[in-house]
């Protein structure tokens, strides 16, 4: 996997604090981004209606034309992926100025930003990159909500429970047998 496009300074560091150093820990990060608990609504849908019903505060329900993923056609909305409108979801609000939500698919999260859905051999984008950073400096395998509203677990759980499981810090540090 070529991970140089996503690493370079003008796609993940977009995303990193002005005067970073060498690292920036997963605290840093969520300063300057936020992984924002919403409830993502049907374009049509009232959204008065919506805080009313469920009493939640209206800055925290979105229209999906409001997301970012609505300006560019090869990037999914929530709807695209078949979920249920209204639906609770993790927003990445993030400091390069987008907001793409993270849609829970098979038994993990994908950003749904064009990047990573314009061509299928893109495994990872900087979004993902920062969400695998901050959840890695949590030692868990859910994104945390930073602001907003509590979201179930499943539009949280960044990393499936069976890589989870197998994995091993010390893989790709002992030589082949
Ligand atoms: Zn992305």
């Amino acid at each position: 996997m070529n991970l140089y496009h996503v690493l370079k300074r003008s796609s993940y560091g977009s995303l990193l604090p002005p005067s970073v150093g060498h690292s920036v820990d997963a605290g840093e990060l969520t300063e300057h981004n936020a992984f924002v608990g919403m409830v993502v609504v049907d374009d049509r849908a009232d959204i008065r209606t919506v805080v009313r019903e469920h009493e939640i505060p209206g800055r925290f329900v979105v229209h999906e034309r409001e997301l970012s993923s609505a300006a560019v056609k090869c990037a999914p909305l929530p709807s695209d992926f078949g979920i249920d409108l209204p639906a609770p979801l993790l927003v990445g609000e993030y400091a390069s100025g987008s907001r793409y939500p993270l849609l829970p698919w098979s038994d993990g999260l994908v950003c749904s930003c064009p990047y990573k859905h314009d061509r299928p051999w893109r495994v990872l984008c900087k979004h993902e990159l920062l969400a695998a950073i901050v959840a890695g400096g949590k030692d868990s395998i859910f994104l945390p909500v930073t602001r907003g509203l509590e979201v179930p677990h499943r539009a949280r759980r960044f990393v499936s429970p069976a890589i989870a499981s197998r994995h091993s810090p010390r893989i790709g540090a002992e030589p082949y047998r």
